[in-house]
């Protein structure tokens, strides 16, 4: 089969978050199991930095954009390790911004005909490429609209009738939702803008538009395709979603074993695997606690967080327990990196002022420091109130770091609470906690580090998490299956 891959987002070109990986390590998996794959993304100003060579098709497309005519060049380039075709969209005026998606906190205000200019661009450059591909999968808000142009202003098209459509939702929280007169830069009838396909309340929503218009649907986790349709987390797209329930699949994300490999990772003070992880861990610890400027102190526990400052990763938590743990002189450390939300920012800041040799605030990104936080710490935290699916989380068990989570999405399909039971099952991974509250994290935390003072037990669990196959080829067989399902139904009857 041929696949076209759109997303806004791939490794190592750009990347705000977990989609980026995703988008970066999938393509090449299923170009192994013997199909065509190629990649289309915006080029960012990002993009130049990628170490990875990029040359001009020569291709220029003149794209309607609601009244105007914006045109967009070709380049075109690869994923490393790997001969996957990464197409990138140039066009200066939208994609060579500091940001992705914002500035200083700002959303673009023209995020919406960015991202239409991206998507109708795609299509054009099909014919110029003569290349059409058996599935389109999209991949969030930003490739929303693919599925519905396929449906509407190219549906008359004979080499378009035949591309069948995979959405997937990253993170149902990120919809795109712009006022209603973008519908004119989308070039897409007004008929479409009712709230049955395009519409959310009166504005113009392009995931709701995606989902709808798509022939299969997947999110990341088999748990987070479920949550999704309850009114608790359904982000107001509930309703639809389970009326599309039969169509939606959930599916693990892996990691990119090239990029995650405690083994062989350049960023490493040392490189180890399941069978030697003590000594090398030892030295990635010392090694990440002079980095942070923590004391340096092999026996005492070192927390690790890595991830985006935002709510939805359990930030409040974090801050009650680390507050309370510092005032107490708990006996750990806390190893924090990451970038978002000023306020909270602001607070972690000044804990890390206060007690500068037990916890460390890097308020960066810092794909280096990841890696170091995912190796050097003992224990992986990441209480998310809701996680699609988690990467880190991953991360941290193929680096021996044991996780401590909130049962929830991803976390709960990936993270195998520690029991008596479970540890004789050999299936005891880490720790998780459900119900979202401060204490309930910390007793979860607490238990954690109890058990890292009974180093037979730990032992056992962070080699649980190690040996386990955490790499992409399981799931990238199902995405297969979920492609030849849809390539195979595109011939049969479809409901519009
Ligand atoms: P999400 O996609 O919701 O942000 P994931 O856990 O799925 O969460 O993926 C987050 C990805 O972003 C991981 O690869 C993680 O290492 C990376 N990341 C997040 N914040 C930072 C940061 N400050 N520096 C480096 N990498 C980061």
């Amino acid at each position: 089969m041929k696949i076209l891959l759109a997303s806004s987002e791939v490794v190592p070109f750009a990347k705000t978050g977990g989609l980026a990986d995703v988008c970066g390590a999938l393509p090449a998996e299923i170009q192994k199991l013997g199909h065509e794959v190629a990649v289309f993304m915006p080029a960012y100003r990002a993009c130049k930095n990628a170490g990875v060579d990029q040359e001009d098709t020569g291709i220029r497309i003149p794209i309607t954009v609601g009244s105007k005519i914006v045109e967009g060049a070709l380049w075109k380039s690869h994923l490393p390790h790997s001969d996957v075709v990464v197409y990138l969209v140039h066009q200066p005026d939208y994609f060579d911004r500091v940001g992705l998606y914002q500035d200083a906190g700002e959303d673009y205000k023209d995020n919406c005909e960015r991202f239409v200019f991206f998507c109708r661009f795609i299509l054009e450059s099909l014919e110029r490429l003569n290349w059409f591909p058996d599935v389109l999968h999209a991949n969030d808000w930003q490739t929303g609209l693919l599925p519905a142009y396929l449906k509407t202003v190219y549906a008359e098209d004979p080499r378009f009738q035949s591309i069948a459509t995979l959405m997937t939702i990253h993170n149902l929280a990120y919809q795109g939702n712009f006022w209603h007169w973008d519908m004119l830069i989308t070039g897409i009838d007004w008929q479409y803008f009712n709230w049955q396909q395009m519409e959310f309340y009166g504005r113009l929503n392009l995931l709701k538009t995606g989902i709808v218009f798509a022939d299969k649907l997947s999110t990341v986790s088999p748990s987070y395709a479920l949550e999704i349709q309850t009114t608790e987390q359904g982000h107001g797209l509930d309703t639809i979603l389970r009326e599309r329930s039969a169509d939606l699949i959930g599916i693990l994300n892996g990691i990119d074993t090239n990029e995650w490999n405690p083994a062989k990772d350049n960023h490493l003070a040392a490189n180890y695997s399941a069978d030697d992880w003590q000594t090398g861990k030892a030295f990635c610890k010392s090694d990440l606690q002079k980095a942070f400027g923590l004391d340096v102190d092999p026996t005492r526990p070192l927390i690790g967080i890595v991830g985006r400052i935002a709510s939805q990763k359990g930030w409040a938590l974090i801050l009650e327990v680390a507050k309370q743990w510092l005032a107490k002189q708990t006996a750990v450390q806390w190893a924090i990196l990451g970038t978002g939300d000023s306020d909270l920012e602001n607070e972690l800041q000044q804990l890390a002022q206060t007690s500068p040799h037990t916890l460390a605030a890097r308020l960066e990104f810092s794909n280096e420091l990841a890696h170091k936080v995912e190796a050097g710490s003992d224990i992986f935290l990441m209480p998310s109130l809701f996680e699609p699916c988690g990467l880190n989380q991953q991360y941290s068990m193929q680096y021996g770091t044991v996780p401590v989570v909130h049962e929830t999405g991803g976390l709960a399909d990936t993270v195998i609470n520690y029991t008596d039971e479970t540890l004789s099952a050999g299936t005891a991974n880490g720790f998780s906690f459900s119900g979202f509250h401060a204490h309930q994290l910390e007793q979860a935390l607490a238990r954690a580090i109890e058990t890292y003072a009974q180093p037979e037990i730990w032992k056992q669990i962070v080699e649980n998490g190690m040996n386990h196959d955490w790499s992409w080829a399981a799931s990238a067989r199902r995405y297969e299956s979920a492609y030849q399902a849809i390539h195979r139904a595109r011939f049969r009857p479809q409901s519009a």
